[in-house]
């Protein structure tokens, strides 16, 4: 992407413009949420002021123009990522679509052929946020199934060198993320795949992180479920994206039940629509999922390639000026992993919630903390980084500026400490 196209698309985002502190904003924390551009905004309130009903009920016009933006927006999604529409699955966000297949698997009957049970494992890996952590911990409970994980080395990279003794012939699902919220870094998702395939074991992909920022193709990636949220990808929180494998989302039972996924109710019981809607129950957010839509169409018009390519340019200079800056360790930092724009560092003798205080003092957003990412950081010898992230609106004057000011917060805690 050229200055000037990143310029034209800043002027799109009216939260980029404002001042924070006496300073211009630098957003530097999109992989936590990214901000939205007003062609999302205006597709939210369009629907909102003039389509605005329930959907798949009423039998009046605007309920039938809502259901079919609705339905739209799933068929837009679903290009998006290479899916079929049916097997696009609308989810709050990406934590309730990993609870959804935890859940839903974990509610199958014994001897159902999905069923998990006592001798069955689960494999994640070391570097997991705990939105696709907790979830299999939670199922492994309460099926007596035994969670297994991929570790990783000194640098964030999974250790693969063993992975034909922790996939083995009793894994039945592999949770793993495409790209990790604290290192940045692409996992090898085809390595994971191939030997998942070897022994019938499931791949559950953690887009979250990948779905803003690359090209996302569930069939290329051959997996069988990926999921993420609208809201790191210019959409507004409360949309959730679920994608599963037809076969796969007609075998399993729903997970949250109620009106709008039913066919048939008695007093005694219910039968239930097929997938999608079986996973639907409630009223669904429906102008947030006609805004992802228009987020979509947003990130497609620029290319999602290109926005990889700005991106990985981002990352790259992240890791060498933070790199460059004494006393700063950018955590995975050797790493041969692709990386996008993301990296988290710590500072020596510095508290990253001290470092992000200062940064904020200049107008520079960041985040700091363990990420949702606690086993990750404890591997690397740490609690907390401060981590920089950022998008396609993302500017190289942006980054230079918070090397200045981390090379401050440097000379100002060693001074005073
Ligand atoms: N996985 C990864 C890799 C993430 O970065 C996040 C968001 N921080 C999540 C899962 C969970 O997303 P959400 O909180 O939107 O459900």
């Amino acid at each position: 992407l050229t200055d000037d196209e990143v310029a034209a698309f800043r002027r799109d985002f009216p939260a980029l413009a404002q001042s924070v502190n006496g300073h211009p904003l630098a957003y530097l924390d999109s992989a936590a949420t990214s901000e939205k551009p007003v062609q999302v905004l205006d597709a939210e309130r369009t629907y909102l002021e003039h389509q605005n009903a329930a959907v798949h009920r009423g039998a009046h016009t605007l309920a039938a123009e809502a259901t079919e933006l609705f339905e739209h927006a799933r068929s837009r999604v679903a290009r998006f990522i290479g899916a079929l529409d049916d097997e696009v699955v609308w989810t709050s966000n990406a934590t309730a679509a990993a609870n959804l297949v935890a859940y839903s698997l974990g509610n199958l009957p014994a001897g159902s052929p999905l069923a998990f049970g006592s001798g069955d494992e689960i494999v994640v890996t070391e570097l997991e946020h705990h939105a696709n952590l907790i979830p299999w911990q939670q199922l492994a409970a309460r099926t007596g199934a035994t969670l297994r994980y991929i570790p990783i080395d000194d640098q964030g990279e999974l250790r693969l060198d063993d992975l034909d003794s922790i996939v083995t012939e009793r894994t039945r699902l592999i949770a793993v993320a495409h790209v990790s919220n604290v290192l940045g870094a692409v996992t090898p998702i085809a390595e994971l795949v191939r030997r998942g395939r070897q022994v019938g074991a499931l791949v559950a992909l953690d887009a979250c992180q990948s779905a803003p920022h690359l090209p996302l193709d569930v069939k290329a990636l051959d997996v069988d479920f990926a999921f993420f949220s609208g809201h790191k990808m210019l959409a507004p929180t409360g949309i959730g994206v679920l994608y599963g494998r037809r076969a796969l989302l007609d075998a399993m039972p729903p997970f949250l039940t109620g009106g709008s996924m039913i066919t048939t109710v008695t007093m005694e019981s219910a039968e239930f629509l097929p997938a999608p809607q079986r996973f639907e129950a409630g009223t669904q957010p429906v102008s947030q999922a006609i805004a992802l839509a228009a987020a979509i169409d947003y990130l497609d018009a620029i290319g999602m390639p290109r926005i990889a390519l700005h991106e990985a340019e981002l990352g790259a200079a992240l890791v060498a000026g933070l790199g460059a800056i004494p006393g700063i360790r950018v955590l995975g930092a050797d790493s041969s992993a692709p990386r996008v724009g993301l990296a988290a560092f710590t500072l020596d003798g510095v508290h990253a919630h001290d470092l992000g205080q200062f940064l904020d003092d200049r107008g520079i957003a960041v985040r700091v903390g363990h990420h949702c990412a606690q086993p990750l950081h404890r591997r690397l010898g740490t609690t907390a980084s401060t981590r920089a992230s950022t998008y396609l609106y993302t500017t190289r004057d942006e980054i230079d500026r918070l090397f200045e000011a981390v090379e401050g917060a440097a000379a100002f805690f060693g001074a005073h400490t």
